[in-house]
């Protein structure tokens, strides 16, 4: 089993409704900024997106309950982590940081936040966003509640639930011989190329879902499909399922608007590829290495 950055921790347990709240971790976003004590900004970061990085930072610990004082928009119960209860909140978008304290983007806190209040923060992102966008039933309009025991939303009136979002996206990395498909989107930074991806359409299988994204993007055929592993993937709200798999036939055709290059890289020259916040570049690791180890390259 492979720990990557926004899947579970292993001593952390979930829960819904607290008996009594007290010492706290709390996860307060604005937006999609966390308000965090930091240090000074000064590390670079791998993920071309992030210019600057603190050199540490930590999430507020209160004992005091309402610290916020009546300026949360939302506050929810996440569960326990080593002995202590982590609660998520949201505050309106010009909330000032308390004392101390700033906003910072998620993506510039990766290994600077401790790894199991990282996941955590990508976990509440994603209920704070899902609290913030179910209040009223999507089938009859009446305001929905929360349920006491269980993460879901229940409209009174007809009683609709709308539990939290995941939307399942495969990721496909296609070898040849000693070479790897990699691609550009258009959203990329520059110089920065991934495997495939896709999202999951209603009725169809992971491994079509795959071959169907690898046609579109690339007019290729593959076989030999292979799972690697998964990843919770906050922004906004998937799950990211990475398979490698073999060449078949094809050769490339970027799909318009979707693929801006699509090119064959020998493995010992590979471009710029995406930061080790993501399954993308844990999978395309994994696969380098097993090559090398295997004396395909
Ligand atoms: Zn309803």
């Amino acid at each position: 089993m492979l720990e990557l950055p926004f899947n579970r921790p292993l001593d952390f347990e979930p829960s819904v409704a607290c008996e009594a709240p007290g010492e706290a971790h709390w996860l307060v976003f604005r937006g999609d900024q966390l308000l965090v004590e930091m240090g000074p900004l000064e590390r670079p970061s791998d993920d071309l997106r992030v210019r600057a990085r603190p050199a540490w930072a930590c999430l507020p610990l209160q004992k005091n309950h309402n610290w916020l004082g009546g300026q949360a928009v939302r506050c929810l119960y996440l569960g326990v982590l080593q002995g202590k209860q982590i609660w998520a909140a949201e505050l309106p978008p010009e909330a000032p940081a308390p004392g101390e304290m700033s906003w910072q983007g998620l993506r510039t806190l990766f290994t600077v936040l401790d790894d199991a209040h990282f996941a955590l923060a990508g976990r509440a992102l994603q209920l704070i966003d899902w609290d913030r966008t179910h209040q009223f039933c999507g089938r009859c309009g009446a305001r929905t509640e929360p349920h006491r025991t269980e993460r879901v939303r229940v409209c009174p009136a007809c009683k609709l639930s709308a539990y939290p979002r995941v939307a399942p996206a495969v990721m496909a990395l296609v070898k040849r011989e000693t070479q790897l498909l990699l691609a550009r989107s258009p959203h990329f930074p520059p110089g920065m190329y991934s495997a495939l991806a896709g999202f999951v359409e209603p009725g169809e299988s992971l491994e079509q879902c795959l071959a169907r994204e690898v046609e579109e993007e690339v007019g290729m055929r593959v076989g030999n499909t292979r799972y690697f592993t998964s990843q919770s993937w906050p922004f906004p709200h998937s799950l990211m399922i990475a398979f490698v798999c073999d060449w078949v036939s094809g050769e490339i055709r970027p799909q318009a608007g979707e693929i801006e290059e699509a090119n064959w890289f020998e493995v010992l020259q590979l471009p710029k590829l995406p930061s080790k916040i993501s399954i993308a570049r844990k999978l395309i690791d994994a696969v380098v290495d097993e090559m090398k180890s295997t004396n395909d390259v």
